[in-house]
């Protein structure tokens, strides 16, 4: 798909501001580490919370943790599910969505209907360099030529800066979704950015997820329904064909399957 067919601006020559060169992904972020004794409390907590429901799990991390808790999507359908959740739970938990400036239309169209529906703003949390500018100083798209440094510099690094005012994060990953999430306890140390990571969906499989979309009318993207199992950023995501795995269509020809937001946790 073109720029200019996902709706984004087509980069021209004249608007690229002066050139910033990304900190190399290797760069030290100093994140906080968790005493013994919080170590010690969540361990004991993933483990009583396994057989719990996902609302019961998001009742217990916002019990715990809120307003220090928050929770990151790519308004895929585990997202909205959850936004669904928290909506009859504490809506005014912080969510907010790492916004690239490369996703699609039809995912930043979505976050304007779940606001509608639920009065859950969705915050856009973007990189320091707009898509022009970041192309400019790197002479081009970087993920054509290194989409890990492109995800360090657009995702991750701004979940860090996010990350500093809160103690802990939901995401919607399930460890059916792929052999990378297939350990995923319900709550875990992300070492990575220093906070709590509760994931309330991790025992659910895509038919559950789905199962909730249709019962209770929850907003999902359109793509879902065009072939795309597993949404993210236009330039890294195809359609997938029938027996095709979920996320096949994510990063297509490179070696890369995760954009380094659900990694290196342990
Ligand atoms: Fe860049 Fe692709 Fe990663 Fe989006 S998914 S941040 S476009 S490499």
């Amino acid at each position: 798909m073109s720029l200019a067919a996902a709706g984004q601006p087509l980069p021209g020559k004249n608007d690229a501001p002066p050139a910033e060169i990304a900190p190399p992904r290797q760069s030290a972020i100093a994140v906080r580490s968790p005493t013994p004794a919080q170590l010690e409390m969540i361990h004991r907590a993933s483990a009583s919370l396994e057989t719990a429901t996902a609302e019961e799990i998001l009742v217990w991390a916002v019990r715990t943790y809120f307003p220090r808790f928050t929770m990151a999507t790519g308004l895929g359908p585990e997202g909205c599910v959850i936004i669904s959740m928290l909506a009859k739970i504490e809506p005014r938990v912080y969510v907010f969505n790492l916004d690239t400036g490369y996703q699609f239309r039809e995912t930043l169209e979505l976050r304007e209907r779940i606001a509608e529906k639920y009065g859950i703003v969705v915050d856009l949390q973007r990189p320091e360099l707009s898509v022009a500018a970041y192309e400019a100083a790197h002479g081009g798209p970087v993920y054509r030529t290194d989409p890990d440094q492109c995800c360090y510099d657009r995702k991750v690094c701004v979940l860090h800066r996010v990350a500093k005012d809160f103690d802990a994060w939901a995401s919607g990953i399930r460890r059916d979704q792929s052999l990378t999430r297939a350990d995923t306890p319900v709550v875990r140390w992300d070492k990575k950015f220093g906070l709590v990571k509760i994931s309330p969906l991790a025992r659910w499989t895509k038919g559950d997820v789905w199962r909730r979309i249709v019962d209770e009318k929850i907003p999902y993207n359109p793509l879902h329904d065009q072939g795309y199992p597993s949404i993210g950023c236009w330039p890294c995501t195809r359609a997938v064909a029938q027996g095709e795995d979920e996320r096949a269509g994510r990063w297509t020809g490179m070696a890369k399957t995760e954009c380094g937001l659900h990694t290196g946790a342990e």
